[in-house]
């Protein structure tokens, strides 16, 4: 296949272009922006400046399509109007620069073009400005155009120039200042933390930074300013935010960057209710900023109750729960005794074909379920329960209906939730298969859930541990404060998710407020009181000098764009966004650097 670049050289051979004289801005004043003219301004003298979007020589009068930011206008040169403009409009091609006074005329019901908000006017050129010229870019700044992915990021710039990525990049920039607006509005200063940090945990590997004054010794770009916006509430400042840039080194997805964006937040004297509070307003300002409606409050559920009704701590509230049925076959040796049997329903699919069922089958198989497929055999079997179940999950004769239990020995920590979170996996598998039946996942549908009262702690299979779930400051619930180091499995953090449409959008706690808790959570970690000293010493320092209760949260801004701009990937709501082998195409980074500033940095390279 051609590249993209043979692409942009065949299509600028030199003999395409004619030579044109460059004309200067000078004094030249734009008097409207292209997308703001309307019938009511027939007879107006206007200047507009901006990028030629299409180009049609008739002959005798030349067409062109003016673009800015705001929109198109349609500029007419007629030859007999002035013949030395018409002459130089004949050299403007595709994205030259272009100024043109003329008058703004109503066009003829007949030529009306109802596709741009400014169809009914054209405006007759008079004179003509060239103020730069263009190469034939490599593809068209049209809507609809297909581009492959590395052309579109090797020439950012010209793919930020089509009608897809301004919308996305303006409700960006909107979204933005409505969160400004709306948090400044309740009290929240939006405070800077550093970009040079000493590394904090948040799971991911971190960002280094080698210190030219200290060799040997690294900076490390924030995972998130967790320590930072704590130590805030310290010093006083009460309701802090920032939209803010953190950076992890993980491995690249469509929903990941190395570096993304989040609105971060942090309380004092909260209760988890009061964080909710402040939050579902915003997320609704935020939607409304998108054309998007929204109810609040958003719903609450404990993570319990997600994982007993969905198997998964970011439910999709757009397919309907699964149910937990063992009661109803007890002794029936469906599952093993003490584990769920799982009725996975999702309504509306019609009877799935003898393929389907297997295919059912075999990815539950995948993830150590047995899958029972066939309804009219377990009705049969079972009549009585299955009845009940029926009742239970409101499932019609229409709609799917699977058991799945546990026919091996238990595994995991949670032995039940490892059970749970493989039939969540099957729910969500039977959801999409049929989804172009049930039509239950309409993107343009919100539906928001609290996802609260998380875990503590996570087992680390490989390290062989309790990790935390959340972050290692993260208070425990009162009542199980007892429990940390005698029972981690079971306590349970005051921690949250915000989730929409089985996507967690953002996640915070009430925070450890009391030194010898954060010492507690820090010794049930399996940290010293070394190795916590050297990497938090400052903030057990600060918790000695009255830290007042507090917590927070943090959005993910880039995932909150995608979704309500309706795209699939974050990169269409960045401007300048990394691929996924984390490279940028356009400025080719990362990239070596001279010998010298290694030196500098002390530091030297080891041979691959
Ligand atoms: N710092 C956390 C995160 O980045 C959010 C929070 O607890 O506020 O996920």
């Amino acid at each position: 296949m051609e590249s993209t670049e043979q692409q942009a050289a065949r299509n600028d051979q030199p003999e395409a272009r004619q030579p044109v004289s460059l004309d200067f801005l000078g004094e030249l004043r734009r008097t409207h922006m292209c997308g703001q003219l309307r019938a009511s301004d027939a007879g107006k003298r206007v200047i507009l400046m901006g990028w030629v979007h299409r180009r049609r020589d008739l002959g005798a009068v030349i067409f062109i399509h003016l673009r800015d930011r705001e929109g198109v206008t349609q500029v007419v040169f007629h030859e007999n109007i002035d013949p030395a403009v018409h002459q130089k409009a004949e050299t403007i091609r595709p994205e030259y620069v272009i100024a043109v006074e003329g008058l703004v005329e109503k066009r003829t019901p007949e030529t009306v073009n109802p596709n741009i908000a400014t169809g009914e006017i054209e405006v007759v050129a008079e004179k003509l400005w060239i103020l730069n010229e263009s190469r034939t870019p490599p593809f068209p700044m049209d809507e609809f155009a297909e581009i492959a992915e590395d052309a579109r990021l090797k020439y950012r710039y010209l793919d930020l120039r089509r009608p897809q990525m301004q919308r996305n990049i303006i409700l960006r920039s909107r979204i933005s200042f409505a969160i400004r607006e709306h948090l400044y509005s309740q009290g929240f200063l939006e405070i800077e933390t550093p970009f040079l940090t000493k590394s904090t945990p948040e799971g991911a590997r971190d960002f280094l930074v080698p210190s030219r004054l200290s060799p040997g010794y690294f900076y490390a770009l924030p995972q998130s300013p967790q320590i930072f916006k704590q130590l805030l509430m310290i010093s006083g400042f009460e309701k802090y935010f920032q939209i803010v840039r953190c950076f992890r080194d993980e491995d690249l997805r469509a929903d990941r960057q190395y570096e993304f964006t989040q609105i971060d937040i942090e309380m004092s004297f909260p209760q988890q209710e009061t964080i909710y509070e402040a939050v579902e307003p915003l997320v609704q300002r935020i939607c409304k900023e998108a054309g998007v409606e929204i109810s609040i409050p958003f719903p609450r559920m404990t993570y319990a109750e997600a994982m007993r009704s969905y198997g998964i701590d970011k439910p999709d509230l757009r397919i309907p729960p699964f149910h937990c049925v063992e009661d109803l076959f007890e002794g029936q040796g469906l599952t093993q005794p003490g584990l769920p049997l799982v009725a996975i329903h999702i309504p509306n699919t019609g009877a799935p074909s003898r393929k389907e069922r297997d295919e059912i089958k075999a990815f539950g198989a995948e993830r150590g379920l047995r899958v029972y497929d066939d309804v009219k055999r377990l009705e049969r079997d079972f009549p009585g329960p299955m009845a009940k179940l029926r009742e239970r999950a409101s499932a019609g004769e229409e709609d799917l209906l699977v058991l799945a239990g546990w026919p091996s020995e238990k595994k995991g920590h949670r032995p039940e939730e490892t059970v749970l979170q493989a039939c969540g996996q099957l729910r969500l598998y039977c959801a999409q298969k049929f989804k172009d039946r049930h039509k239950l996942l309409d993107n343009r549908v919100f539906q928001w859930v609290w996802v609260v009262d998380f875990p503590m702690f996570e087992w680390d299979e490989e390290e062989q541990r309790w990790v935390a779930a959340h972050h290692p400051f993260t208070s425990v619930h009162d009542e199980d404060l007892e429990k940390l180091t005698t029972d981690p499995a079971s306590c349970r953090a005051k921690s949250y998710d915000i989730v929409v449409n089985g996507i967690e959008l953002g996640s915070g706690s009430i925070r450890i407020h009391r030194r010898d808790v954060q010492a507690k959570v820090f010794s049930a970690l399996g940290l010293s009181d070394e190795e916590a000293r050297a990497k938090f010493g400052f903030l057990l320092d600060a918790l000695e000098y009255g830290a007042p209760p507090h917590g927070g949260i943090a959005l993910g801004l880039d995932r909150l764009v995608m979704l309500l701009a309706g795209e699939n990937s974050i990169r269409d709501v960045i401007p300048f966004p990394k691929t996924a082998k984390g490279t940028d195409l356009m400025s080719d980074s990362p990239s070596p650097v001279p010998e010298k500033a290694l030196r500098e940095l002390g530091i030297a390279l080891r041979k691959k």
